[in-house]
């Protein structure tokens, strides 16, 4: 995150255009079945993001481990993935320009005690497991998710014109 912040700022003094990106999202399953999908969802939209992907399923063993696989020694692994497979979850691609960063500002720090109100973590969570959210902490790791649970004939590319004439300029 922090090293994505710095990019982002090097961007800036360069004066360079950002380029759009693609961000990994995955509401949790207390997301699921507290009924908030529409409301995160409408978060990311009314922010001027553009939806690319979606779909409910319910995650298998072996597709928790490959998403967090980065985390497979940590102590909570196991409750980690135990969680996100108890029930179904929903699987989003979100486009737009500094996409990683501006998703990980809107879902707010990992442990929801620490998140900001205003942030989805922050209004919609009290604890570190079922925090609510997932979403990509890099272009890399972006890449690396999405294609464990999309095909690319499943992600749309388009243009949303508000978003073009007001936002991606
Ligand atoms: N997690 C946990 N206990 C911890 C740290 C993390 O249960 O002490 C869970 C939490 O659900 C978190 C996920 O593991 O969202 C992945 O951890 P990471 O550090 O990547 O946080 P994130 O990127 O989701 O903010
Ligand atoms: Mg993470």
């Amino acid at each position: 995150m922090d090293r994505l912040l710095r990019e982002e700022g090097t961007r800036k003094v360069a004066g360079l255009q950002a380029e759009k990106q693609q961000a990994f999202v995955l509401l949790k399953p207390e997301s699921v079945v507290r009924g908030l999908i529409g409301e995160i969802i409408t978060r990311f939209e009314r922010k001027g993001l553009t939806l690319a992907a979606a779909k409910l399923v319910r995650l298998t063993d072996d597709q928790a481990h490959q998403l967090y696989s980065i985390h497979s020694t940590k102590p909570f692994f196991q409750d980690l993935i135990s969680h996100i497979t108890s029930s179904p979850v929903f699987l989003m691609v979100w486009e737009g320009p500094n996409v990683i960063a501006i998703t990980r500002n809107m879902v707010g720090a990992t442990n929801p005690m620490n998140a900001a109100p205003g942030s989805i973590r922050g209004d919609f969570a009290v604890n570190v497991t079922p925090n609510a959210i997932h979403a990509s902490d890099s272009i890399e790791n972006a890449k690396r998710e999405l294609s464990i649970f999309f095909t690319p004939a499943e992600i749309c590319s388009y243009v949303k014109p508000t978003e073009q004439q007001f936002l991606l300029k």
